[in-house]
């Protein structure tokens, strides 16, 4: 791989998003083809791929297609809260023909396909979460030891104290939850992570974006007006409390997700359990 071409995953449009099955864009097969039409919205990248990897329905159920950029294929780029960088993108295909080659996995199964990658990429939102969660206690920690108010610095203060008390905490519940699965993950076979791991990562993500927000209220609350000015001492703090709310939403929303979790753990109790 030379890694000089740009893909998107393309599943989320205006009427389909947690309840991803409910997607309208259509494959229909001609020959060799298959004739894609339909909108996809917020799709990261999707500015400047080169590569769609879009899930569709057809006849048969759903079937999810890699489609290359081509003059049926129009991207206008979605202003969002966080980085244009990101190239977030409203995605239309308008009879795009795809070679039947571009098929991924079985048509019907478009689901599975889809499902196989959300263990890892909830993964990959959790741990860059607790990374910029962990730079935020640091840049907490050295700017409550600098700022003097009331003629004392800020950690002199017991109410800020018990905020840093509870931002360490949770950054090290997630870090020792992320590691815990990330164990897990590295131990067991594609097949039963996806058996074993999808409700626990569901439930992870869920944790570790929740704690995220949290700290980040809790940063802004200690940096003061810094923690809500773009340049300056507190531009990190005022970037993670404006761009946290993204990994509670991206890879499946918070809430669908804890739902996915106890859904899971539920199905894998024995029906007789009683006390
Ligand atoms: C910046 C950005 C980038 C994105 N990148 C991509 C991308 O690259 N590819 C892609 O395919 N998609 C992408 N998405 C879409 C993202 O995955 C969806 O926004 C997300 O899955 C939620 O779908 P929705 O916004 O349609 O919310 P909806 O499905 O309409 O749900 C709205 C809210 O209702 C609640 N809810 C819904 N269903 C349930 C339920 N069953 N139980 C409990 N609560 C529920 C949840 O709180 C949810 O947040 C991106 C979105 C954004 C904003």
């Amino acid at each position: 791989l030379a890694g000089k071409k740009y893909i998107s995953l393309a599943i989320t449009e205006a009427f389909a998003g947690s309840d991803v099955s409910g997607v309208q864009t259509v494959a229909v097969r001609d020959g060799d083809e298959w004739v894609v039409s339909g909108t996809k919205k917020w799709i990261t990248n999707g500015t400047f791929s080169d590569y769609f990897t879009t899930l569709c329905k057809t006849d048969a159920g759903l079937v999810v297609l890699l489609i290359e950029r081509t003059d049926a294929v129009s991207t206008k780029a979605v202003k969002t809260s966080y980085s244009a960088t990101a190239g977030t993108a409203f995605v239309m295909f308008d009879k795009a023909r795809v070679p039947v080659a571009n098929t991924l996995g079985q048509v019907g199964k478009g689901l599975s396909v889809i499902l196989s990658n959300f263990n890892h990429e909830r993964w990959m939102v959790t741990a860059t979460s607790l990374g910029a969660q962990r730079v935020v206690v640091d840049e907490c920690l050295k700017w409550t030891n600098q700022r003097i108010a009331f003629g004392k610095p800020l950690h002199a203060q017991a109410v800020i104290r018990a905020k840093l008390a509870a931002m360490i905490s949770r950054v090290e519940a997630c870090q020792a939850w992320v590691e815990n699965i990330t164990l897990q993950m590295n131990n067991m076979s594609y097949q039963e992570q996806s058996d074993k791991l999808a409700g626990p990562i569901a439930l992870l993500k869920q944790f570790v974006s929740k704690a995220g927000r949290e700290t980040a209220e809790d940063a802004t609350q200690i940096f003061g007006g810094r923690g809500i000015t773009a340049s300056g001492m507190g531009k990190i703090i005022e970037n993670y409390h404006r761009t946290s709310p993204f990994d509670a939403i991206l890879a499946g929303a918070e809430d669908v997700l804890g739902d996915l979790g106890v859904r899971q753990a539920i199905r894998k109790m024995p029906k007789n359990a009683r006390l």
